[in-house]
């Protein structure tokens, strides 16, 4: 009894998250297991996609059993049990309700009666009729193919003909029920020009929508140059009830695509007015849109969201957590949400950097010892002859990272991978590496040499100045990845000020590789975008300071911050 209860409350939720309102209930759930299934959370064992009916009958109770049971406790629930995590831990509940597989069949058994085919491709009316013929069901055929087809999200043509054979028969007619599902499929599919037709038609035909009608248009508009007119759709529901929060989510999220702040803030404050918890959806649409948005107005009311989550005790997902921390390390205080002090160099202190590194460190009196004339020579020249860099790359720094692959290898899946973004890139290497042997094969530095620039300095040379070189003259977008941290450069800089500037500049181009299984996808650390300064707006301080149990080293700088602000 109680799994059945929890069957049909898990259901009924499902069906609020599905896009397919307008439609009964019973016809609006698709099932599928997304490829890692979690035992930890409850959202992404049932995620709601396109899918052909014959495919997510019996068989996806069985895998959805199966990958469980490989994923999580190896089809011992004495496991489940012995290790039972703390009551209120994150995935205790679905852990418990694992236990009983029973509860997975329950939301699987909606989709058995379906007795024909549903087409693929446009009927014309001949083939129409003799569908109609084929079908032994008791329903009315129209309303029955229709709302199957928006419940298998059917292609638009094949709607149309069903459409335009209605048509046919009722002198130029479709019905309410059959136009809502067809703006349904128009609106799953995104195609926006046949949502403002379908629009047309409505409008020119009934006085009023349901709700359903008008959640459907204010979704399909919201996307396109007529959206204004979707916030007016919203208003004629607020004529009859109050607005779902799926509504003030698309319309907010439209305003926020068409870059209208404050449209976009009044119908959230409306939105919490009516005592409407909003989707996390929505709240995540203003972190997104807030990281290229410098403005202290703006991060303030983030902040304030965040102060909501907290009363409300609500959690982000974590595509949501994703994004606050991303608006954070855009450069604002976590604190007060003013906006910190860029890390990119101006022109002026850019350019003066790139004349005193190359005139100290590569130039420099002790150039003997790093490089030959001749070869710094060589070296200017070719990079005369190429365009400007986006990377420069170490080559043998990088290539040594993953100490059990093979060089060649790690160096051409990082190449490959940032070739893949249409980047411009130099590799800076030695002779040595062109020299066939099984740390360095052929071919694999042939294919390296295909999809970047490279230079191979002699064995004796040392890479740095040339890394250094090449990064600064491509100009300030020019980023550089090497383990190194380049502490003798800085050192053999002739003053704070410069010394200063290296050190910015460093951070704000200097790549770092933290992925350390070779063969995946390589990731890079993020770049702050924020200078770690002590800085000041007249009225507000902040001051980064350092942690008494933490050790830091020169190279690094504070994570934490004191926030000040003057009482007025
Ligand atoms: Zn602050």
């Amino acid at each position: 009894m109680t799994f059945l209860l929890s069957g049909i409350q898990s259901f009924s939720k499902l069906w609020k998250c599905s896009p397919c309102f307008g439609l009964s209930p019973g016809h609006s759930c698709c099932f599928f297991l997304s490829d890692y299934c979690g035992i930890r959370n409850q959202q992404r064992w049932f995620s709601l996609k396109s899918m052909s009916p014959q495919s997510t009958k019996a068989g996806n109770a069985s895998i959805a059993k199966a990958r469980y049971l490989r994923k999580g406790d190896e089809g011992s629930n004495k496991q489940v049990s012995s290790d039972s995590p703390h009551l209120f831990a994150a995935g205790a509940a679905k852990k418990r309700s694992q236990m009983n597989p029973q509860s997975n069949d329950q939301v699987l058994s909606p989709l058995k009666n379906i007795s024909i085919q549903l087409p693929t491709k446009p009927l014309n009316s001949k083939e129409w009729d003799k569908l109609k013929e084929d079908f032994k069901g008791k329903a009315n055929f129209e309303n029955w193919i229709s709302s199957q087809m928006a419940h298998c999200h059917s292609p638009i043509d094949v709607a149309k003909s069903l459409l335009a054979w209605v048509a046919a028969k009722n002198n130029g007619i479709v019905g309410y029920n059959l136009l809502v599902r067809y703006l349904y499929l128009c609106v799953f599919h995104k195609q926006t020009s046949e949502v403002i037709d379908v629009y047309e038609i409505m409008r020119a035909r009934y006085k009023r929508l349901e709700s359903g009608g008008y959640s459907l248009l204010i979704r399909g508009l919201m996307h396109s140059d007529r959206w204004r007119e979707a916030l007016m759709l919203l208003e004629d529901i607020k004529k009859v009830m109050t607005p779902s929060i799926k509504n003030y989510n698309d319309c907010i999220q439209g305003a926020l695509l068409h870059q209208d702040v404050n449209t976009a803030w009044n119908l959230y404050q409306e939105l919490l007015g009516h005592d409407l918890i909003p989707m996390l959806e929505t709240l995540k649409a203003f972190f997104d849109f807030g990281k290229d948005i410098k403005d202290d107005h703006y991060s303030s009311k983030l902040l304030d969201i965040l102060l909501y989550l907290r009363n409300n005790q609500l959690y982000p997902g974590e595509s949501f957590a994703h994004s606050i921390k991303t608006w954070f390390e855009s450069g604002q205080c976590s604190c007060c949400g003013k906006t910190m002090e860029s890390i990119h160099l101006s022109p002026e202190e850019y350019e003066f950097l790139k004349r005193k590194i190359i005139r100290d460190v590569i130039d420099g009196g002790d150039q003997y010892k790093k490089t030959t004339p001749q070869e710094l020579k060589r070296f200017e020249n070719f990079v005369k002859s190429c365009p400007p860099f986006d990377i420069v790359i170490d080559g043998l720094n990088v290539a040594k990272m993953f100490p059990k692959a093979r060089e060649s290898q790690v160096l051409l899946d990082v190449v490959s991978q940032l070739a893949k973004q249409n980047l411009q890139l130099l590799i800076l290497g030695r002779k040595h590496m062109l020299t066939q042997r099984f740390r360095w094969r052929k071919d694999e530095m042939e294919k390296v040499q295909k999809q970047a620039s490279c230079f191979f300095a002699d064995d004796i040379s040392e890479d740095d100045p040339f890394l250094l070189y090449a990064t600064l003259n491509s100009g300030n977008h020019c980023k550089f990845i090497t383990k190194d941290l380049m502490r003798d450069h800085k050192a053999c800089l002739p003053d704070i000020k410069t010394q200063r500037l290296f050190f910015k500049w460093q951070q704000g181009h200097q790549l770092a590789i933290i992925n350390r299984f070779p063969g995946s996808k390589i990731t890079f650390q993020h770049i702050l975008t924020y200078d770690t300064v002590v800085q000041t707006t007249g009225d507000s301080w902040h001051i980064p300071y350092d942690e008494d149990l933490v050790e830091r080293y020169s190279y690094e700088v504070p994570t934490k911050w004191l926030c000040l602000h003057r009482k007025t």
